[in-house]
């Protein structure tokens, strides 16, 4: 190997000529890479195993579920007081372990299975006392709830995508439907339970579209997103 540009002959490794300082550049001689100034990234592996744990959450659930019918059957011959405790245990099963035992749980599918798990507990309470309030009044309100609640889930998961403010045109709305939710749930308490209207629900509804209407503005608007952008970092 030769200068390039005093022709001086240069050693192996050489970084610069000896005679006129030109460093070396060889295209062929590979240089070890430096060690990187951060520690290499370990992949942790899962040590715990999710099917095992689950296991155990649901014996946990199980257990107490089959003692208190038992018990229950065996002090009062048939299931009295322990039907309220399984359906309990039942809807905090399915509610917060049910969705664990997949890896990505799709909010999508859960929050109808939680909030029907609630529907049909408030049906067996309904039947077990003897009330005629769950097909007017729970159902309705069951159903309303899990509706909306189910289109603002799939709305904030299947449209946003990278445009993330549409987030802001969908919390104003869902917003707005709580608040009209409010006048609903009003209207089936007059008509389960002969109670006046007193039209409390108008408060929490005018709120609402106060709230929604300023988080419209805010998405309809960029000049005034991108100010609170950089003022709030939201
Ligand atoms: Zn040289």
């Amino acid at each position: 190997m030769y200068c390039v540009k005093c022709g001086v002959e240069l050693q192996k490794g050489a970084q610069k000529c000896p005679l006129c300082g030109l460093p070396v550049y060889h295209p062929e001689i590979i240089e070890p890479a430096d060690p990187p100034p951060y520690p290499p990234r370990v992949h942790e592996s899962e040590t715990v195993s999710r099917s095992g744990l689950m296991f155990i959450l649901t014996v946990v659930f199980a257990v107490p579920l089959l003692v208190c019918l038992l018990i229950d059957f065996r002090l009062n011959g048939g299931i009295g007081w322990s039907g309220y405790v399984a359906g309990g245990l039942l809807f905090g099963y399915v509610s917060f372990c049910l969705p664990f035992w997949f890896r990505r749980p799709n909010p999508v599918i859960f929050y109808p299975c939680a909030l029907a798990s609630l529907l049909l507990l408030t049906l067996y309470v309904c039947l077990k006392t003897g009330g005629d309030w769950f097909l007017p009044f729970a159902f309705p309100i069951g159903g309303a709830v899990i509706l909306f609640g189910e289109t603002i889930i799939a709305l904030l998961r299947y449209t946003v995508g990278a445009r993330r403010h549409r987030q802001l045109y969908i919390l104003g709305g869902a917003v707005m439907g709580l608040g009209a939710l409010c006048v609903l749930i009003e209207f089936l308490i007059k008509v389960a339970f002969s109670v006046p209207m007193r039209w409390w629900s108008l408060y929490p509804l005018v709120a609402a579209i106060l709230v929604g209407g300023m988080l419209l503005v805010i998405a309809i608007c960029p000049p005034l997103r991108r100010s609170l952008h950089k003022k709030f970092f939201i």
